[in-house]
């Protein structure tokens, strides 16, 4: 899959000499806003590891925030992509037409939920993403409203800031923000409200304060990902979908972060057995190159009127050969199945931690996609600090963490679902010496 060794190796300090020497420079060209997780530059990456310019082998936890699922040199990815740019880089699918797009297309309407008819409409980013699919079902209904939840991220652009629910950094100083977004509690089985109390929440917000008839979406992430890794309580996703059936609503899963296997099924929702109107996904979808999705209902996807959905690079040709060897990797070598054993092999560990240092709140997520909350002993106060400090460890240690939540007090692990389980182990080890040594 790669000649790349997967053991952890460190031959210098991390970040060591030559990545400190680069990031000086950087930080003389590009401006402070974009913040870094390590500052280490890469040289190469393949399987489970990120090696650096100094050649250090790093255990990759992150994959570049849930993207390359398949590894970030899968051979099927690489050719494809070779074999494409060789042949064009470009035409804009609104202005000629190619197979790649229809290819990708055709792939995410066979394997989102539901066996209804299907359309898909191509872009770069999840946020475009997201942006697209609130358009399509304002289009769809002619109603203005936009619901979504607690801990949610949906982007950065300005729309789905106005969504994203963390004031800082994603929203501080860059208001005022798009109208017509309300904030309802999600169930959060750790800080808040039980399923139920949680719906009652949701309809009564609906019906009381905006009005079902003027909401156009109801748009959940099945895992709330930057928020925290909440796993909404059982139950409560399954019964907003069905209320949005009800009441003319477009429900939109955003399995930007979730889908594609990462959570032991291909998306997410299937947990439930919700089947979305629409499905928002982007992240592993490019295999490493920007493409994202809106997968969903015919009639709700063809109500846009011609022109009014598309962008320059929407559906670009090379990040579709990449998207195609992507999804071939994750169908062929049955990775929804690894992600499932990835989370049986780490998820007793991480309890186990949890039993032991009480400075471990919380342990969730599904199949790769898990997390560690951290908090002060004894109760619930976040502990942004601790889950920093065991970041920190790791990283010095070559295993490569993040950390997020609404709190910034959560570690998070996405793993390629490629990856080694020896090197995993290796790496788990590494994350539960930290969290004894810093929290216990
Ligand atoms: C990352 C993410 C987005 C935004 O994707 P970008 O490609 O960064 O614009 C939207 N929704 C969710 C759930 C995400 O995790």
């Amino acid at each position: 899959m790669t000649d790349i060794e997967q053991r952890r190796i460190l031959h210098t300090e991390i970040p060591g000499p030559l990545s400190r020497e680069r990031h000086a420079r950087r930080q003389r060209e590009v401006p402070s806003g974009f913040g870094v997780t390590l500052p280490i530059f890469v040289e190469r990456a393949g399987g489970g590891i990120v090696v650096d310019v100094d050649g250090n082998h790093l255990v990759d936890l992150g994959c570049g925030i849930a993207v390359t699922s398949v590894g970030a040199s899968d051979p099927g990815v690489v050719e494809r992509v070779r074999e494409q740019a060789g042949r064009f880089t470009h035409t804009c699918f609104m202005v000629t037409e190619y197979d790649g797009f229809v290819e990708v297309a055709a792939a995410l309407n066979r394997l989102t939920p539901g066996d209804h008819e299907k359309r898909t409409a191509l872009f770069t980013t999840g946020a475009e993403a997201v942006e697209n699919a609130v358009k399509i079902s304002r289009a769809y209904t002619g109603r203005p409203a936009v619901v979504v939840f607690d801990h949610a991220y949906h982007g950065r652009t300005s729309l789905t800031m106005a969504m994203t629910a963390k004031q800082m950094p994603y929203k501080h100083s860059f208001g005022p923000f798009s109208p017509e977004i309300y904030r309802v509690p999600t169930a959060d089985p750790f800080r808040g409200a039980p399923a139920e109390e949680a719906y009652a929440r949701f309809a009564d917000v609906l019906r009381t304060q905006i009005g079902v008839d003027r909401v156009a979406a109801v748009v959940a992430e099945p895992i709330a990902g930057e928020g925290g890794f909440v796993v909404p309580a059982e139950g409560f996703l399954p019964r907003v979908a069905e209320f949005c059936r009800a009441n003319g609503i477009v429900f939109v899963a955003d399995e930007v972060q979730t889908g594609l296997a990462r959570t032991g099924r291909m998306f997410a929702v299937e947990h439930e057995g919700i089947v979305p109107d629409l499905v928002c996904t982007a992240k592993a979808l490019g295999g490493g190159l920007p493409l994202s999705a809106v997968t969903g209902r015919a009639e709700i996807m063809d109500s846009v009127h011609v022109g009014g959905l598309g962008g320059t690079y929407a559906g670009n040709p090379i990040a579709c050969a990449a998207a195609l060897g992507a999804l071939e990797s994750i169908e062929r070598q049955d990775l929804a199945g690894r992600a499932a054993e990835i989370g049986a092999r780490v998820l007793p560990r991480l309890r186990e931690l949890a039993g032991s240092v009480p400075a471990v709140g919380d342990v969730r997520g599904r199949g790769a996609m898990l997390a560690l909350e951290f908090v002060e002993p004894g109760g619930k106060t976040p502990s942004p600090t601790t889950a920093a400090a065991v970041a920190k460890y790791c990283h010095e240690r070559g295993v490569l963490v993040l950390t997020c939540g609404t709190y910034s007090n959560v570690v998070r692990l996405l793993p390629p679902l490629v990856i080694d389980f020896e090197l995993l182990d290796d790496a788990v080890d590494v994350l539960a010496e930290a969290v004894r040594k810093v929290a216990g």
